[in-house]
């Protein structure tokens, strides 16, 4: 039997982004023993790439902001599919996690009198998004970088944890290897916290980076913890379509939260077709009235008096509206529309989107200053995730906790730009509390068997042995045709049953893969371990997509294409049962309490 090495801890962290740093800075401050595990190097992980800014009412552009009004906005923009309770505690704390990560170092942009300065965003009623220029992620990451390496908290980098261990039924601790030499590293800890971020591997036109293989999801799914809302899964209306290479790279709603404005090959302004009717009143109602909005960002005096441009409505409407303008024959010459910043001063495109500038400039040889961008819909964000609950961030296998994108409820049926960097502060820090009592009122640390730990080595092993069986590259291009023909932007019953199937078909192979060579630097390896996760991610959206018969927030279906009011009331599970097989039901929400339905009947809230 192989060699491994045992670390023990009362807390263990698995992943370093925006949510798992802020737990472990958490559970470290209670003076528990941390481990914080990532993939790539501290600082890399995707929380990185974030660019736009961090949502959080503190009222420093418009005063007529509050959580109120930011809870109901989150309601909205999920379509009441939210867990009530995480977006009232999200509302309610963002300004003071912000606040907090400012008292350890973070430097937002300022308005003229030093305030943090805020932005606008698709859906947000008021200027809410504190920022630093497009590169809000890289400052966050720094900032919870430092205060973490002096909070005394133990971290392995480049480290894959494969498998969680269990004492009977509650979390025991985790094992994983070493990426550049395979070398294997079991973790007992008493309690444990999953931030591994979301699923975009699945797909093959998406914003996120290789890190995103689904690898929390199924951890704690194997685990015996639910996930939730997975049919949900957020197309971002603006990525790159060309050149090919770099197609699906994020294009931040800050280019429209700045101004930016989306026209077709006919040179319409198309977003005003695709307004909901309901929500019409809360945009401009012309050019004449979007100018005058642009007018006062660009003034920078912070009037508040016009209504936003009708391309700041919600992610979700705004990349349907771009698929049906390409389907319609008026896209771009690339497959996409054309997004257009260039009409401002170029001097302060470069100051707002420095990274969009470069980006641009680098990638596709375009000039932003001068001429429109192309862009479309990328795969950007997942909604669904590990259960929890809202104020421990507990799943429903005791000892283990999970935040930031692998976990579900916050967002509903569809996330508003700006609601996630808030989400990883708020519940990073409440599962780092959640783990810390958890682990403390534990006493000693619980058992785990040598047969589990033979039981994860030979899963790990098995592709290196086989001398034959199919190549993991090859069923990656496979996965990604029927996640991109099948459970994509628009979905219908026939599509989603066949993806279905052709899943059942994958997933063979998937055991049967075979990544030749040593432990040492062999990425095909690595991947045949991605592809399982990347398939429990997969399934569970076509199940999930497939029982949802109405079209909600980020979910459309061309056969049921209006929203059923009944539907609004429960979630879809998927678990795995006991003959292995995955296994889906619907569960009620909670219901919510009168003070905050009043707030959601509300056009305009009065905050004190
Ligand atoms: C280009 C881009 C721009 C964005 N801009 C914004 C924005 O402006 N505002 C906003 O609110 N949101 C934005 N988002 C979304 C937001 O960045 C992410 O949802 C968020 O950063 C996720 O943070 P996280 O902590 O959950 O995960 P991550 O930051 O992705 O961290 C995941 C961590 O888990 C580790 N990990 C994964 N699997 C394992 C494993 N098996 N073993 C060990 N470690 C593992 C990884 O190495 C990594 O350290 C953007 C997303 C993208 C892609």
């Amino acid at each position: 039997m192989s060699n491994y090495e045992t670390r023990e801890h009362d807390v263990l962290v698995v992943g370093a982004g925006g949510a798992g740093l802020r737990a472990a800075i958490e559970a470290a401050s209670k003076g528990l023993r941390v481990a914080l595990v990532c993939k790539s190097l501290l600082g890399k992980a995707h929380t990185v790439m974030a660019e736009g800014g961090i949502a959080a009412a503190m009222a420093t552009v418009d005063s007529r902001d509050g959580w109120q009004t930011h809870f109901r906005d989150t309601m909205i923009g999920g379509k009441y599919l939210n867990n009530w309770r995480m977006a009232q505690l999200h509302a309610q704390e963002a300004p003071e996690c912000v606040t907090e990560l400012e008292r350890w170092g973070a430097v937002f942009d300022r308005t003229h009198d030093g305030k943090i300065l805020q932005r606008a965003f698709g859906g947000h009623t008021y200027k809410r998004l504190c920022h630093v220029g497009d590169r809000t992620g890289l400052e966050l990451i720094r900032t919870l970088q430092d205060k973490g390496v002096h909070s005394g908290i133990d971290v392995y980098m480049e480290c894959t944890i494969s498998k969680l261990l269990k004492d009977e039924d509650r979390i025991a601790g985790a094992f994983g290897y070493f990426r550049e030499d395979g070398r294997y590293i079991l973790f007992r800890a008493k309690a444990v916290v999953l931030a591994t971020g979301g699923v975009g591997k699945a797909f093959l036109v998406t914003s996120n980076s290789w890190e995103y293989t689904a690898d929390g999801h199924a951890l704690a799914y194997d685990a015996g913890a639910d996930l939730i809302d997975m049919e949900f899964v957020q197309f971002h209306p603006t990525g790159m379509v060309a050149p090919t290479g770099v197609r699906g790279i994020l294009v931040t709603e800050a280019v429209r939260g700045e101004g930016g404005i989306l026209r077709n090959s006919l040179g319409e302004r198309f977003m005003w077709k695709y307004l909901p009717e309901a929500l019409k009143n809360d945009y401009a109602a012309d050019e004449a009235e979007a100018k005058l909005w642009v007018e006062d960002t660009l003034s920078g005096k912070l009037r508040t008096d016009h209504r936003r441009p009708p391309e700041l409505s919600t992610r979700d409407n705004v990349a349907r509206a771009i698929y049906q303008e390409v389907k319609a024959g008026r896209g771009s010459p690339s497959g996409g529309v054309f997004l257009d910043i260039s009409y401002q001063p170029a001097d302060r495109v470069k100051k707002k989107l420095p990274s969009m500038y470069h980006q641009f400039k680098d990638l596709a040889d375009v000039d932003i200053t001068k001429v429109p961008m192309e862009v479309g819909p990328t795969m950007h964000y997942i909604m669904g995730g590990i259960r929890v609950d809202a104020d421990t961030a507990e799943s429903r296998v005791p000892g283990l906790f999970a935040a930031g994108e692998c976990s579900g409820g916050m967002h509903g049926a569809n996330r508003l730009g700006g609601n996630s960097l808030s989400d990883l502060i708020v519940f990073g820090r409440r599962a780092g509390r959640g783990a810390a009592t958890y682990a403390s009122n534990l006493g000693t640390l619980p058992r785990i068997s040598d047969a589990e730990v033979n039981d994860a080595i030979d899963e790990l092993e098995a592709p290196l042995k086989r001398s034959e069986g199919p190549n993991p590259y090859h069923v990656q291009k496979k996965m990604y045709e029927i996640t991109g023909e099948c459970f994509s932007i628009f979905r219908e019953e026939g599509d989603l049953t066949k993806g279905l199937r052709l899943m059942e078909e994958l997933k063979e192979e998937i055991k049967r893969v075979r990544g030749p060579g040593g432990k040492a630097y062999n990425p095909g390896w690595h991947l045949c371990r991605d592809l399982r996760n990347l398939a429990i991610a997969a399934e569970a959206i076509g199940r999930s997509a497939l029982s949802r018969r109405e079209s909600r927030g980020a979910h459309s279906r061309l056969d049921y294409t209006e929203t059923d009011e009944k539907l609004g009331h429960e979630n879809t599970s998927i678990f795995r049962g006991p003959d292995g097989s995955m296994h889906l039901e619907k569960t009620p929400l909670p219901e919510m309490p009168a003070e905050l339905k009043e707030i959601l009947k509300k056009k305009e809230v009065a905050h004190a």
